[in-house]
């Protein structure tokens, strides 16, 4: 079994369940309370996953969307803070079995900035984690330019995780099935990083590092498309230094997380490189061993294997 790095791990903590619990619209009603039990255990039971897959280091992050729900700006500041020092309780205490994602309260940016430097710098976390829109504003607004500022100074990647939009667009209605994991989600978060990459964020942060979660959120299979009908698209004055599929080269890595197939895994890979792939779990929503089994077996070279289970998430994440 090849020794893991996972980065798409996730916790609950005390006072954070009413947040999660926005998310139980898109759940079956049945498995929502199991995936709480398991999300609350730092112990034996996070611990026996992780040592039947494999997983050396799970790098933990808030099951969403934690604060960003927050309507009271300040009360989402002050509980990012206190989730950030409960997550580093648990790292220093695991032997380095736990890393972590900052969680951050993006309503203030200024704030969230500088608690992303504070996690990085203080507490031992590898990045952070931001759960979709926030108020209805993407990452791509200028309000957040001193967020991506400070994370590429720190060289700090940034997880975008699935969250819900600020509104149920019409085209779901009647299909109840359609919002949430099933299709929405990957919507949602892939047009969340096309916002960054034609909003131009990576021009202006060339060190900015973006992680997908879902292999991409389909993604990599579009990049000769991004590149053609950009070229025709109805852009206005918008520029950008180099074609779309170039970004995916430069500032985009995703992770397996949530995806257990080999057709998508070769397609993020061809089109995106071996070294920006990585193998993720999606704990508690993803079973461990399917995981790991699948990616041991997986259609990939030894060398591919070695980097995509983990040495392109401890190059990225300083591990
Ligand atoms: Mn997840």
């Amino acid at each position: 079994m090849t020794p893991k790095i996972a980065l798409e791990e996730h916790f609950m903590a005390p006072g954070f369940e009413d947040y999660f619990a926005k998310t139980a619209i898109n759940i079956s009603p049945n498995l929502f309370g199991k995936a709480l039990e398991a999300l609350a255990d730092f112990g034996e039971r996070r611990l026996a996953a992780m040592d039947a897959a494999g997983v050396k280091t799970a790098v933990l992050s808030l099951s969403g969307p934690g604060v960003q729900a927050e309507p009271r700006s300040e009360v989402a500041t002050r509980k990012a803070r206190e989730v950030n020092d409960f997550l580093a309780e648990k790292i220093a205490a695991s032997a380095g079995r736990y890393g972590g994602f900052a969680h951050l309260a993006v309503q203030d940016p200024a704030a969230a900035a500088d608690e992303l430097e504070r996690c990085i710098r203080d507490l031992g976390m590898q990045g952070a984690m931001i759960n979709g829109s926030t108020n209805g504003s993407y990452l791509d607004d200028d309000r957040y330019s001193v967020l991506w500022e400070r994370a590429a100074d720190l060289g700090a990647p940034i997880y975008i995780h699935p969250n819900n939009p600020a509104d149920v667009p019409y085209m779901y209605a009647g299909h109840p099935e359609l919002y949430g994991p099933v299709w929405s989600w990957t919507v949602e978060t892939g047009n969340h990083a096309l916002r960054l990459l034609f909003g131009g964020v990576f021009d202006r942060y060339p060190n900015a590092r973006l992680i997908l979660g879902h292999m991409g959120e389909t993604l990599p299979y579009q990049l000769w498309r991004f590149d053609s009908r950009w070229e025709i698209s109805n852009r206005g004055d918008m520029r950008l230094e180099m074609k779309p599929s170039e970004y995916f080269k430069r500032n985009i890595w995703v992770t397996s997380a949530g995806v257990c197939s080999d057709e998508p895994l070769r397609c993020a890979i061809d089109a995106m490189g071996a070294d920006r792939v990585m193998f993720s779990m999606d704990w508690p929503f993803e079973r461990p061993e399917e995981a790991a089994g699948w990616i041991d077996k997986a259609p990939l070279s030894a060398a591919e294997r070695q980097a995509v289970c983990h040495d392109n998430a401890a190059a990225l994440l300083g591990l």
